[in-house]
């Protein structure tokens, strides 16, 4: 049995509680065993401590939306996924290694070729490569003429279904499904949906059918609101939401999961595509719309959560943008961490520091609470209770 008994300066566990000063967590072969006032006491001797007295602990990051093989700042992501499975594989681990650094220890991939996300996410757990605990959609849903569309497309009912069922067999944890248009391709960004209703209920059909979900790429409009009243569980990216679309998501308890740095930071589509002026004036208008509309639809009650769509190491930079859009600094570092786990279905495992929950947990030099910019100053990452020293 491996215990260690963590000792923290300051704990935010996520449970929404009060910040613990001089906190011990003690972790047993991997599960949180205990929370608690350092003075308290009651480890046993044998136990390994990790000084944490300096720090600020908090649970580890989760990205809900990323795509393990992309770089969007290396332009022309469709193109990426059209390489084949060993330079995916080799981006992959590439990037995984990188947010895990950053203090992401579980991230939902949403969308890969080749099922290169079902094998990364088992070498991952089989201790091969370093990263992030992975929930993974297999290849995403898209119609032939629609956003996403890579290497393969699925088209009608039961091509829907037949590649949703595909999906699930190899081992995806849930379904991904393109909507509406997208930011990174050419042309208008429709927010009308590329598949017919029947198609999007068949997606979620087939993952319901094995309890699971489907997820919706949807920015917004008619394409939005159709895979909401079909009956998906998340809504991603929505930089075209209009205050009728965050209505219909409150009323149908569907999260928004927000994706800000892939057009807003300058190392996202600016860099790799914003050459090209009709992605560039996308990327300029979806910034346009995003800080317009956000900061309403941030304090209007919708569940959100966040994610990097492939902005590897940058969740620091999304918690930043929810406080830039007025959240609180506290609701942001929710978002980050025990909203994901509740938006990605796997709250009963991680996203809070407390007994029965995966040891996931990272330490901070500064306080973030105080100063956002803490989280880029990530110190130590926990996973599984096993401390991930960085060899890069
Ligand atoms: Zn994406």
């Amino acid at each position: 049995m491996a215990v260690r008994a963590i000792r923290c300066g300051t704990l935010f566990d996520g449970t929404g509680g009060v910040l613990l000063r001089d906190a011990l967590v003690v972790v047993t072969d991997g599960r949180i065993t205990s929370v608690g006032p350092a003075a308290s006491g009651g480890v046993a001797p044998s136990a390994e401590t990790v000084d944490l007295r300096d720090r600020f602990v908090m649970p580890g990051l989760i990205d809900c939306h990323s795509h393990a093989s992309l770089v969007p700042g290396e332009g022309d992501q469709l193109g990426q996924l059209r390489r084949g499975p060993v330079p995916q594989a080799l981006a992959a681990t590439r990037n995984l290694r990188r947010d895990l650094a950053a203090g992401t220890t579980t991230m939902r991939i949403m969308g890969e070729e080749h099922f290169v996300d079902v094998d990364v996410r088992d070498a991952i757990e089989a201790g091969v490569i370093p990263g992030p605990r992975l929930l993974v959609a297999g290849r995403g849903l898209a119609a032939d003429n629609g956003h996403g569309r890579a290497l393969t497309s699925y088209d009608g009912v039961d091509d829907v279904r037949r590649g949703a069922r595909e999906n699930l067999r190899r081992g995806a944890n849930h379904v991904k499904i393109f909507v509406t248009g997208g930011v990174s391709s050419p042309g208008p960004m429709p927010t009308g949906s590329a598949y017919t209703r029947e198609e999007i209920r068949a997606a979620v059909e087939e993952a319901d059918r094995v309890g699971t979900y489907a997820a919706a790429h949807a920015h917004g409009g008619p394409g939005l609101q159709l895979a909401v009243r079909e009956g998906v569980r998340t809504i991603e990216h929505g930089a075209l939401a209009t205050d009728e679309d965050i209505a219909l998501l409150i009323e149908r308890r569907v999260w928004l999961i927000c994706t800000f740095a892939i057009f807003m930071h300058p190392s996202g589509i600016e860099q790799g595509d914003g050459h090209r002026p009709a992605i560039m004036d996308k990327v300029r208008s979806a910034r346009r719309v995003v800080a317009e509309n956000f900061p309403r639809h941030l304090a209007s009650g919708v569940r959100f959560a966040c994610g990097t769509d492939s902005m590897h190491g940058l969740m620091p930079f999304e918690l930043q943008t929810l406080v830039r859009f007025g959240v609180s600094p506290a609701d942001a570092l929710l978002a980050g961490t025990r909203w994901g786990a509740e938006a990605c279905r796997i709250d009963n495992e991680v996203g809070t520091i407390e007994p029965g929950k995966r040891a996931d947990l990272i330490a901070l030099d500064g306080d973030p609470l105080k100063d956002m910019t803490a989280l880029e100053r990530v110190s130590l990452v926990m996973k599984n209770g096993v401390v991930y020293e960085d060899q890069s």
